[in-house]
């Protein structure tokens, strides 16, 4: 074996050391990645965030000529409600029918800065309709989940039937937005906590609220 073959080898077996600690760097424990998102949705941070975010929208909302029918989207998971309490509880797991059990019990509490977000367009008298992917089985139970956190006055709530049950969020979602805007609502703002709440356009100004609990395509 001459020189170079040795420095071939050795470059190599450095690459390959230097790789694998990469690779096991970007590995992050579990139980402390549930300490870091417990600390940001317990401390003020989370708060402040969703503060910045709907004094920019109400900002730009506030500078818009509104069209006929205007309407705002609303998802409701992590956006109009928080399901925070819930998911400590379980130690930041899902399984369905646990999720479908705390559902049905409505006892979700309203994210506030949403809620300040949703008194804002009612005073602007314009139409709030809720998509959620949530599916019909606790329509009765998010209605009333809805209204006891004060979100009274809306278009409609649309969950998914059955036969909708198979698309992904982002499919059913738009599929729902652009029937909408075919009925002749304006949509001029969604606001979600998931990229799969705004994929494929009728969105008007897309509103991100932070979720770092967990990830919906
Ligand atoms: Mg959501």
């Amino acid at each position: 074996m001459n020189y170079k073959s040795v420095f071939i080898i050795v470059l190599l077996t450095v690459l390959f050391i230097r790789c694998s600690n990469n690779n096991t760097d970007e590995i992050v424990n579990l139980g402390a990645a549930k300490k870091v998102v417990q600390n940001y949705y317990e401390s003020s941070k989370y708060e402040r965030d969703c503060k910045e975010i709907i004094d920019k929208a109400i900002d730009h909302i506030n500078g818009l000529t509104l069209p006929e029918k205007p309407t705002v989207i609303f998802d409701i998971d992590e956006t109009s409600l928080a399901n925070y309490q819930h998911i400590k509880k379980i130690d930041f797991g899902y399984y369905y029918d646990i999720w479908l059990e705390w559902l049905k019990q409505s006892d979700a509490v309203a994210i506030p800065q949403t809620k300040r977000f949703y008194d804002f367009l009612l005073t602007k008298n314009i139409n709030v309709v809720f998509i959620s992917g949530r599916n019909d089985d606790s329509y009765q139970a998010t209605l009333k989940n809805l209204v006891d956190q004060g979100y009274t006055k809306f278009d409609t709530v649309i969950v998914r039937n059955k036969n909708e049950r198979n698309l992904s969020a982002s499919e059913f979602k738009l599929d729902k937005r652009k029937e909408l805007t075919q009925k002749g609502f304006n949509i001029i703002a969604n606001i979600g906590d998931q990229m799969s709440d705004f994929y494929g356009g009728y969105s008007g100004y897309v509103i991100k609220l932070p979720n770092y609990i967990y990830l919906i395509d």
